[in-house]
């Protein structure tokens, strides 16, 4: 059987990328994420990314990139990256995060992210300066 597909986005905004804080579950409390969650039956990944960044920031968004490769997760499931560019609203903790930060580019390495983000973060952060 094929993987289950956890989306998350790293959302590009005035040169500067969104993290956001997890709240639960316990073991992952405290660390930093690229937001998301998984793509439900019949969803393109990029309308779960969407639909994701609706319910958990409250803001429109626009997936602009894919960024190549996926990630193990828990067993059974991967995460897979876009890059999204923010349509309208400002991010805000409606779900799943206490806290968010916009980092510019020399500011990425300062939060606490989870694990399976950092690849795609270093990516997105190369994307960001423009590399
Ligand atoms: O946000 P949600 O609980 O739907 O995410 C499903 C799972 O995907 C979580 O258990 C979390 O471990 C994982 N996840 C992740 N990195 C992200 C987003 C979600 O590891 N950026």
């Amino acid at each position: 059987m094929n993987a289950s597909v956890v989306v998350a986005g790293a959302v590009f905004d005035q040169g500067r990328l969104l993290a956001a804080r997890r709240s639960s579950p316990p073991e992952l409390a405290g660390r930093w994420e690229l937001p998301g969650g998984k793509v439900e039956p019949g969803e393109s990944g990029e309308q779960a990314l969407v639909r994701e960044l609706r319910e958990e920031l409250g803001v429109e968004s626009r997936p602009l990139e894919r960024i190549p490769g996926e990630w193990p997760l828990k067993p059974g499931y991967v995460l897979q990256v876009w890059t999204v560019a923010l349509v309208s609203g400002d991010p805000r903790t409606l779900q799943d995060h206490d806290a968010l930060r916009w980092l510019a580019p020399d500011e990425v390495d300062d939060v606490d992210w989870l694990d399976q983000d950092r690849p795609a973060v270093a990516e997105a952060a190369r994307r960001l300066r423009g590399a």
